[in-house]
């Protein structure tokens, strides 16, 4: 077993070979400095504490900025939270707290959740460490960036559609997603409450094995959150991966396909079989997670209406509907004025049917076909993403339809609930690239199993190496 720099930091920490308090003090004007290039934190704890004991004494943690930490500004990165200081932690947050984990910061993230580039953010533009010039992915792109720059360190992060695996594969890290309601969601700011995950990202699937079991477990405080088979991290023997060719199909990138193939023919080298299977839902998966996802989206965000949730309107002089109407015009930005539109048509009565329960339906019937296709294979493979990191201007040229596109391979295993992990698989250009492996539901133990295998075979590079000692 390999002892990662995670493991070898908290073990100094804990025999008392290395002043945390120093240590954290130095990482953190590190930070301050490159944060102010990189934007990839909302913003940065003045003083992390963290304890000097624990699984996780002394371990500078981050958080996504749409998970609450009590009296630290949490926004979701949105103009409408702008002054929300949570009243409480958010469940893993008092479990990292617990675990002697620093909370060293929240990290920028699309506004609630909504995007793919972490462009929609109103608290910086995160920039990829491998390219400032390019995206850190989205939504959960602040973690992922701060995870490539950082020594010994965790990210928390959020997936609703695609946000870790995405953000961790462009910004060549890995990117976990347990089960859906494997770890608590209290204190998670919704975006879509039937598809939201609360993940980590790591520089090594060992870290993973240090992190997941902390914040994973029932909560009486999510009621979604469920009774569950422990998470297994034994060394597991993985036999056989399928690849879904409607996914496979439809990536035209030959470099990433290239390095695909490359990477299956490395897993084969140790033992792994792999087969092309068939998944037909999974052609509609875009349009079911849209219209699932912005329905959901469409109910949340009435809260924030000016009275009861986040900005307070002044204007108590004016109409009723136009009192609402100003706080959430200026507020929301317009990434989520569509989703609240498009959210809202979807559910409305005469559409419901066409749209909503279509959706619902076609979600029922992917969950289906995922469970037959594991039959015979532990796990399904593909690239993370079909395109590398692009570059913020070539994004600015994107349509919202073409942006959405661009999630088909991360959206799957997300409605289905199903844990997925990212890994680096190769560089192009000097750009990371990664690849996606889906296990079924409770199976985050063959994730962690095959990424060993891969970890064997793949030397990961990280752009910057950013820690606390002198
Ligand atoms: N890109 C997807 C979306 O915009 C996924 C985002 C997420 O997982 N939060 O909805």
């Amino acid at each position: 077993m390999t002892t990662s720099e995670v493991m070898a930091y908290i073990s100094d920490v804990t025999q008392g070979n290395l002043d945390r308090k120093c240590y954290l003090e130095r990482l953190m004007v590190r930070m301050r400095e490159q944060n102010t290039k990189m934007e990839l934190f909302s913003k940065l704890h003045e003083k992390p504490q963290g304890k000097s004991e624990g699984a996780l004494a002394g371990l500078p943690i981050s958080v996504k900025d749409n998970i609450c930490v009590k009296g630290f500004p949490t926004r979701a990165g949105s103009k409408i939270l702008r002054e929300y200081h949570p009243p409480f932690d958010a469940t893993v947050v008092s479990r990292i707290r617990d675990a002697g984990g620093a909370f060293v910061g929240t990290t920028n993230m699309d506004e609630f959740g909504f995007g793919t580039f972490s462009t929609n953010c109103a608290y910086g533009l995160p920039k990829n460490p491998f390219d400032t010039n390019r995206s850190c992915g989205g939504s959960s792109g602040g973690a992922a960036g701060a995870t490539a720059i950082l020594k010994n360190h965790i990210a928390i992060a959020e997936s609703t559609g695609g946000s870790i695996s995405c953000p961790a594969a462009f910004c060549g890290v890995v990117g976990f997603t347990p089960t859906y309601g494997r770890v608590s969601r209290f204190g998670l700011i919704d975006y879509a409450n039937s598809l939201d995950k609360i993940g980590v990202m790591t520089r090594s699937v060992e870290d993973l094995r240090i992190i997941l079991p902390i914040i994973s477990g029932r909560d009486p405080n999510d009621m979604t959150s469920q009774v569950q088979p422990p998470l297994d991290s034994t060394e597991k023997e993985i036999r056989k991966i399928g690849i879904p060719k409607e996914l496979i199909g439809n990536i035209t990138d030959k470099k990433i396909l290239e390095t695909f193939w490359q990477a299956i023919d490395k897993m084969r080298q140790e033992g792994v079989d792999a087969e092309e299977v068939s998944i037909p839902t999974l052609e509609y998966s875009i349009p079911a997670y849209y219209i699932l996802a912005c329905a959901e989206a469409s109910t949340n965000l009435a809260k924030f209406c000016g009275m009861r949730y986040g900005l307070e309107g002044q204007h108590f002089d004016s109409m009723y509907n136009n009192f609402f109407t100003e706080v959430r015009s200026s507020a929301f930005g317009q990434e989520a004025k569509r989703r609240i539109m498009l959210g809202t048509f979807a559910r409305m009565a005469g559409y419901r049917d066409q749209y909503y329960m279509k959706a619902l339906r076609i979600r029922r019937k992917m969950i289906e076909e995922f469970e037959r296709a594991f039959k015979g294979i532990a796990l399904l493979a593909s690239p993370t993403m079909p395109l590398l990191p692009p570059r913020f201007d070539e994004i600015e040229d994107m349509s919202p339809a073409t942006v959405y596109a661009l999630d088909f391979l991360t959206v799957p295993p997300n409605l289905a609930g199903l844990p997925h992990i990212s890994m680096p698989m190769g560089y192009a250009n000097d750009l990371p690239m990664g690849i996606h492996l889906i296990a079924p539901h409770w199976e985050e133990g063959r994730l962690l199993s095959a990424g060993r295998i891969w970890e064997r075979k793949m030397e990961y590079r990280f752009p910057m190496d950013l820690e606390g000692f002198s």
